[in-house]
């Protein structure tokens, strides 16, 4: 059987194992921590479970998929739930939004909330579908990089709708042209969070985010965001993929232009294939420094990063849910302070994630797992001492007002995650959370491609390569990769 080496147990390498694993590849994942899941980790602190990273889980199916591949029944092995809920939404006016999944209840409750035209909300909605479902074929289920996805049908038709997928403008731009009521510019402008850039510079056709959420709905893993990688990984276990932890990979190994090997310590260990699941950044920097790096994508800038409060919270508050966004007064300042000033404003957006709110194990009784984010630069060297006792402060003034609370008291437990720590754990450079922003409209020609047109045998999965960070876009990496590596079963 030939063999398949992965550096890296994040989402993105777990899919891959198990893709490679399916094709008839004998597969050995080395993963630098003691655990699986790289940005999906998880603490018990007192009682209070936390997920450390992603909080927001979208599109299931491909999670789905992966158990299918296996013949095995998905709800067996992982079980989740669809939100009926989207996300409460507050403002320091006291202003409060709801927004419900249902996309008809969406339309009129925004109407009437932000004084709007229901049937212009309608249109707004029905036009982010159809850029999704025009450019997803395109630009997120197959490879950029391979001449013959330029010559398809589909590919043809994407191309000839330009016009309509507002290259051009920026999302704060659409969303201004659609709406006058600023709050709900605000709010959807809010998706260009989801792959860590500024509504002000990344385009207009990233309105197809809220498609994502409105359309196919949200939801909630049982047991928290952590089961969706453990759950991989124990059918990754079954399946005979073979894990090394606390295996820091060196080098990968290059012989005659192709990947032969890789270098953990003072132990090399040959393969058929090498898949890096690491981010690109250090991949090259670190494990390939003499060869040739693709400078112009390594000069990318970066998505935002975050600086996490995880607070255990000894009182229950009703009014909010799972997903909860307190809103920032001037939100082109606050992106302006991520993306030029590199540095965090005094007033700033606030998320909180609480899954005791649908799984009650994750909090003590009458109390709440909450974990407070707010977005940030990518790590230069500042003084993150000071800005995160400053985004503490500010934070907590603006909770306090909001929910007419007096939170610190109630904080029982404290842990927390700033953009060097998110580098520290998972080595995602700066402690980007996306890979790379998408700020200009090249940026998705710019990623790193799922394999290396100098090196073969060498191939890229995860948020820092194409498609692009999240969930979703890590698992469809995986998917890509699998149908351009060599098959096996042919070679029989
Ligand atoms: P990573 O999770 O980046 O893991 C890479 C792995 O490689 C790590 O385990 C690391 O230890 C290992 N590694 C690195 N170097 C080496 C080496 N030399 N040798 C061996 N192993 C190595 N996405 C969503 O979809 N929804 C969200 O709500 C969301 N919120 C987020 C919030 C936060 C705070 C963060 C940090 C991220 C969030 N994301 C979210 C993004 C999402 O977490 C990532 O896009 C995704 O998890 C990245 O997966 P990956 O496959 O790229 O691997």
């Amino acid at each position: 059987m030939p063999e398949a080496h992965i550096i890296g147990a994040g989402i993105g390498g777990l899919a891959t194992a198990l893709r490679l694993c399916k094709k008839g590849y004998e597969v050995s994942v080395f993963e630098a921590n003691p655990y699986p899941g790289g940005k999906l980790h998880a603490i018990d602190l007192n009682g209070y479970r936390f997920d450390l990273g992603p909080s927001l889980f979208t599109m299931p199916q491909f999670i789905d998929e992966l158990f299918l591949l296996f013949e095995k029944q998905p709800e067996l092995h992982f079980k989740y739930k669809r939100k009926d809920i989207l996300c409460e939404y507050f403002w320091d006016d006291e202003t409060r939004f709801t927004a419900r999944k249902n996309t008809h209840d969406f339309a009129k409750d925004a109407a009437r909330a932000f004084d709007e035209d229901e049937e212009t909300i309608r249109k707004y909605i029905g036009s982010n579908k159809k850029k999704y479902d025009l450019t997803a074929p395109l630009f997120l289920e197959q490879s950029l990089h391979k001449s013959k996805t330029y010559t398809s049908a589909k590919t043809l038709k994407a191309l000839m709708s330009m016009p309509s997928l507002d290259v051009f403008g920026t999302l704060n731009g659409v969303n201004q042209r659609y709406f006058k009521h600023p709050k709900l510019v605000q709010l959807f402008n809010r998706y260009a969070t989801y792959n860590g850039s500024s509504p002000y510079q990344t385009p207009g056709i990233m309105s197809m985010i809220p498609h994502l959420e409105m359309f196919f709905g949200t939801f909630f893993p049982e047991g928290g965001m952590h089961e969706i990688v453990m759950s991989l990984y124990r059918l990754a276990v079954s399946e005979g993929v073979h894990f090394h932890f606390d295996s820091k990979v060196d080098e990968i190994l290059v012989d005659h232009g192709k990947a032969s090997a890789i270098r953990v310590g003072d132990r090399v260990h040959n393969a058929d294939l090498i898949v890096s699941n690491m981010d690109i950044y250090p991949t090259y920097r670190n494990l390939l420094p003499s060869q040739p790096a693709p400078e112009k994508t390594l000069a990318q800038e970066r998505s935002s990063s975050a600086l996490i409060f995880y607070w255990g919270v000894s009182k229950a508050f009703p009014e909010l849910d799972l997903h909860n966004i307190f809103f920032s007064n001037d939100y082109q300042s606050e992106f302006d302070h991520i993306f030029r000033k590199k540095t965090l404003g005094n007033d700033p957006t606030v998320y909180i994630n609480i899954t005791s709110k649908d799984w009650p194990s994750d909090a003590p009784d009458g109390c709440e797992n909450w974990f407070v984010m707010i977005n940030a630069p990518g790590d230069h060297g500042q003084d993150w001492a000071e800005m995160k006792s400053r985004a503490r402060k500010n934070i907590i003034r603006k909770l306090n007002q909001v929910l007419k609370t007096d939170l610190e008291p109630l904080i029982a437990v404290e842990h927390i995650l700033d953009p060097p720590g998110i580098q520290n754990s998972t080595s995602s450079y700066r402690g980007a959370l996306y890979g790379a922003a998408s700020n200009s409209r090249f940026s998705a020609f710019l990623r790193h491609p799922n394999f290396s047109r100098k090196i073969s045998n060498l191939y890229f999965c995860g948020g820092s390569v194409h498609p692009g960070g999240g969930i979703p876009l890590c698992l469809l990496s995986a998917k890509i990769i699998s149908e351009m590596v060599p098959n096996p079963k042919m070679n029989d």
